[in-house]
């Protein structure tokens, strides 16, 4: 039998706005990396919790969901999807309805737990040497053992403004309250403001993103080499 070697993991956290997303997607490109989006996963559950009208503050009901799931998402950075069964939802998880209902999806224990174990076979099963996963708990609970662990972080000043920059169709106050709310409920539920032991934080506040993306694989390349080295 063929020996399976795990693929290097770089774990990334932060809040919404940080550029985690955009950043750890380039970042995996550079390195030659698979990519993993976990916060898409809590928006297509949400995304069909809406669909079937299911009721998102009742836990049994969110749970209930979890047995038709049928989720699938693109780890190639340069081909990025996300379905669940026959329906691509790649820009409909993106929706404002879906940002304001996630978090209720995501508070629920036994979904944490589901998707928790799905990221882990995911990110362990991709055909690239390595793999970059971001989310808001991957250093700390999906993948706590992760080669590279990085806190990425901004000014809440600056992540308004990139969100802002981002969504057109709503205006930059109702954008900012809504982030604001996300990030407070969320934060309820895991930590992604502070660096737990042996994270590093990239502060992305005054870096462009170029910069940002160079400061990731600097992080990458001293943690590699450090344990290279051990
Ligand atoms: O990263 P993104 O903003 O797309 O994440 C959407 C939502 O998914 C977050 O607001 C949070 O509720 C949830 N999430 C999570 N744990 C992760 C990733 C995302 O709870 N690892």
């Amino acid at each position: 039998m063929a020996r399976h070697t795990l693929p290097t993991l770089v774990a990334i956290d932060g809040p919404a706005g940080s550029g985690k997303s955009s950043v750890s997607r380039a970042a995996a490109r550079r390195l030659g990396f698979a990519y993993l989006d976990t916060g898409a996963a809590y928006r297509a559950l949400a995304w069909l919790a809406l669909d079937r009208n299911t009721d998102k503050t009742q836990a049994d009901a969110v749970t209930a969901l979890l047995k038709d799931f049928d989720y699938s998402i693109g780890t190639d950075p340069d081909e990025y999807y996300v379905t669940v069964g026959q329906t691509d939802v790649t820009d409909a998880i993106r929706s404002p309805e879906v940002s304001a209902a996630v978090s209720a999806v995501a508070r629920v224990p036994a979904v944490r737990e589901a998707l928790t174990e799905l990221f882990r076979s995911l990110a362990a099963n991709v055909d690239r040497p390595g793999v970059v996963v971001e989310g808001r708990d991957i250093t700390t609970i999906v993948a706590p053992e992760a080669e590279v662990r990085i806190l990425l972080t901004a000014s809440e000043e600056a992540r308004m403004a990139r969100r802002s920059a981002e969504i057109t169709t709503q205006s930059a106050q109702t954008v900012a309250e809504q982030l604001r709310s996300r990030d407070r409920a969320d934060s309820q539920v895991v930590d992604f403001m502070s660096a737990a032991d042996g994270v590093i934080t990239v502060d992305s506040t005054h870096l462009d993103f170029e910069q940002t993306i160079e400061a990731v694989i600097d992080v990458y390349h001293t943690c590699t080499k450090r344990a290279l080295n051990e």
